[in-house]
């Protein structure tokens, strides 16, 4: 018995930290990428490093704020539907009760209650909170997992600014380097932040954090072509 619940137990513990963890690390990774990438094309047109300080800057605002607001959008719109669907339930609830506890003992039925232990369950539910009952059990919604416009925004901005912070750090190097720099940070930083969701999420990291790391450098890459092909037909 408890060789059975218990890995259950560990992997639905996962799965609930999977949700907002990946969200942050893929924050962090975009925001170290963009504006690496965004600092790496405008050095390569040969600018000095104030220049490419002030594009860094401009880049993760606008970049922070449009994560908070497409962030806000998306699940302002889920929100909505969670509403929706709830106000659903709760005009059902009220117009065909007999009906409503009818479902739910079906539902607890199918989840491997007996009949009559189902019956008894669905009465007590709903007699405790019956539009509680009928959203856990017909939609799966927790309390844990309701959508939360606000709280995601700022989430996702904030880990935007963390990941895009880092390629800062390079500007601190000579100027004869600092692209190289630049590389260095950001390759340290992915492989940095696979890392940590790998071991915080119990998966072996190496995978994801190749991946991640090659896709990076390659978006970098190609920023730097496309500055420094700016700079030979423009500077
Ligand atoms: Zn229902």
């Amino acid at each position: 018995m408890v060789d059975i619940v218990d890995p259950l137990h560990v992997e639905h513990h996962k799965a609930g930290r999977g949700g907002w963890l990946r969200a942050a690390v893929l924050g962090a990774n975009d925001g170290l990428v963009s504006i690496s990438s965004t600092m790496v094309g405008v050095a390569a047109a040969g600018a000095a490093s104030a220049t490419v300080a002030t594009a860094g800057v401009a880049a993760i605002a606008a970049g922070a704020f449009a994560m908070a607001v497409g962030e806000y959008v998306s699940v302002s719109s889920q929100a909505d539907i969670e509403a929706a669907d709830e106000a659903l339930e709760r005009e059902h609830l009220t117009r065909h009760p007999e009906a409503e506890l009818e479902e739910l003992t079906q539902l607890l039925i199918q989840r491997g209650l007996s009949r009559e232990t189902a019956m008894q369950a669905a009465m007590e539910l709903t007699e405790h909170d019956a539009l509680d009952a009928h959203l856990r059990e017909e939609l799966g919604r927790h309390e844990h997992n309701d959508a939360r416009p606000v709280q995601a925004a700022i989430a996702s901005a904030a880990s935007f600014l963390t990941g895009g912070f880092i390629p800062f750090l390079a500007l601190l190097a000579p100027e004869d380097i600092r692209v190289k720099m630049m590389f260095i940070v950001t390759f340290l930083g992915l492989g940095a932040a696979g890392t940590f969701s790998g071991v915080a999420s119990g998966m072996n990291p190496a995978k994801p954090t190749a991946r991640v790391i090659i896709g990076g450098l390659l978006a970098m890459a190609a920023t730097y072509g496309v500055g420094a092909i700016f700079h030979t037909t423009v500077g």
